[in-house]
């Protein structure tokens, strides 16, 4: 909040603060892009709108068919914190009434542990108004969602608390691969293809200008008209995951998920205090300083008749409703339960979707050997009958890669592909939103073998 302090001592001062200020701001909007475009060149008011253009008009066009074989599509959200995380103040209530509108079925939660509460025996489990909970936790660079709880778990290695996990019947995802690149363990469940958290990190423009009030008042107008497409702004393709993902397949099966990564704690609260002074915390509402009312008034309207403890200003770039409706896992599972999700995850028939561009429902990779159809996940003998395919509700751009090679490009809404080589063969679909091309689904593989 330094410039905040800053900035107000300038403007108390009579400096030449605010023209530099709102120079700087005209100079990043018109600037020549001279280095890869980031969420502060799509935080501009035209930009956004015409992101929610192209959302609205793909909701409006989308097709839908009922799903061919046994499954049943569930939405997920993967690695979700709660109030029993130090760093999310979200109650279950807010948490579950947000996925209910972001059209989630199951929520995985995963709490930093704590020595005041065991993750897995007082987690957030089974249904609460319709959306089935699953607790686990985000430990040593893993997701783990152990049946039950885990001895002395603050005390394993990764690697032996992986292995603890899988023998009691649970599962376990490396997380943050960021972090991790060279980790290869065995006995994971799968691994994290996309994480909110990671995709924002990278936004380091966006974080420095988080401190600048200017900028947070035009931004605010954004993210209340527009809240998922100035969320979306951060998004990037996950490169160096999806290189890691192919690798980790092709040395043993992998589930590919998406991580929310969501906390609900990314944003600003300023309180009307008594004496002519304003309170400015964190979206956590922690204290980050005490200001004159007058500086704050400056740059943010406070109505004449506010009183104090009066919220005056409040921004927040990821609640929860949006952070759950950014990306999910879509799982094709027997029923939603908690064994009925694991059984998917565990076997690989899930794929990632970026739902906030468009509801990925109804999405296909399936491979046809002549004498069936099988779903991602599957191992398949390298046969000349073998086919795979793909439907889904938008026309795109597929691209099927083998081993991390891209061996195959078809447009449409479907597809379909003879693989000539063994390998872990996976889709990406592509589409085009407001003239930039987006990835908007991530399949898992078909594990091609030989015969
Ligand atoms: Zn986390």
């Amino acid at each position: 909040m330094n410039q905040i302090v800053t900035l107000g001592r300038g403007v108390m001062t009579g400096s030449l603060v605010w023209p530099a200020l709102v120079v700087c701001l005209v100079a990043w909007h018109f600037r020549i892009g001279a280095w890869a475009e980031d969420a502060i060149d799509r935080l501009t008011p035209s930009k956004v709108a015409a992101v929610h253009a192209a959302v609205e008009e793909f909701a409006a066009t989308r097709s839908t068919r009922q799903r061919p074989g046994p499954f049943h599509e569930y939405r997920c959200n993967l690695h979700v914190h709660s109030a029993f995380s130090h760093d999310s103040r979200g109650t279950i209530e807010e948490i579950v009434a947000a996925a209910k509108r972001a059209g989630t079925d199951a929520i995985l939660f995963t709490e930093h542990p704590a020595d005041d509460y065991d993750f897995v025996a007082d987690g957030h489990a089974g249904f609460v108004d319709g959306v089935l909970l699953v607790p686990g936790a985000e430990t040593k660079g893993v997701l783990v969602f152990p049946r039950d709880p885990v001895a002395e778990h603050g005390a394993l290695e990764p690697q032996d608390l992986v292995r603890r996990v899988r023998a009691r019947d649970g599962m376990s995802f490396l997380s943050h691969l960021e972090e991790r690149m060279d980790w290869q363990l065995d006995s994971l469940t799968g691994c994290e293809i996309y994480n909110t958290h990671a995709d924002a990190k990278e936004e380091t423009r966006l974080f420095s200008l988080m401190k600048n009030p200017l900028w947070l008042l035009q931004v605010k107008v954004l993210l209340d008209r527009y809240p998922q497409e100035a969320l979306a702004a951060l998004f990037d393709y996950p490169a160096e995951y999806l290189k890691r993902f192919d690798e980790l397949c092709a040395h043993a099966p992998h589930t590919g998920i998406s991580a929310n990564d969501a906390h609900q704690n990314v944003g600003l609260r300023i309180t009307l205090l008594e004496g002519g002074k304003v309170r400015v915390a964190s979206a956590l509402d922690e204290e980050l300083t005490i200001l004159d009312r007058a500086l704050v008034a400056a740059f943010i309207p406070i109505p004449d008749d506010a009183e104090p403890g009066d919220l005056v200003f409040s921004l927040q770039l990821d609640p929860y409703q949006q952070s759950l409706r950014h990306v999910a896992t879509h799982l094709l599972a027997m029923e939603l339960s908690r064994d009925g999700i694991q059984e998917a995850l565990v076997a690989g028939r899930a794929f990632v979707a970026f739902d906030w561009i468009a509801d990925a429902r109804g999405f296909e990779f399936v491979a046809d050997d002549g004498d069936g159809r099988h779903e991602m996940g599957s191992r398949l003998p390298l046969d000349p009958a073998l086919t795979l395919r793909g439907w889904a509700p938008l026309a795109g751009q597929w691209k099927v890669f083998n081993r991390g090679q891209l061996v195959h490009e078809a447009s449409g809404d479907e597809f379909s592909y003879r693989p000539c080589g063994v390998g872990n063969h996976r889709v990406e679909l592509w589409l085009d939103v407001a003239g930039r091309s987006l990835p908007w689904v991530l399949s898992n593989p078909m594990y091609v073998v030989d015969r």
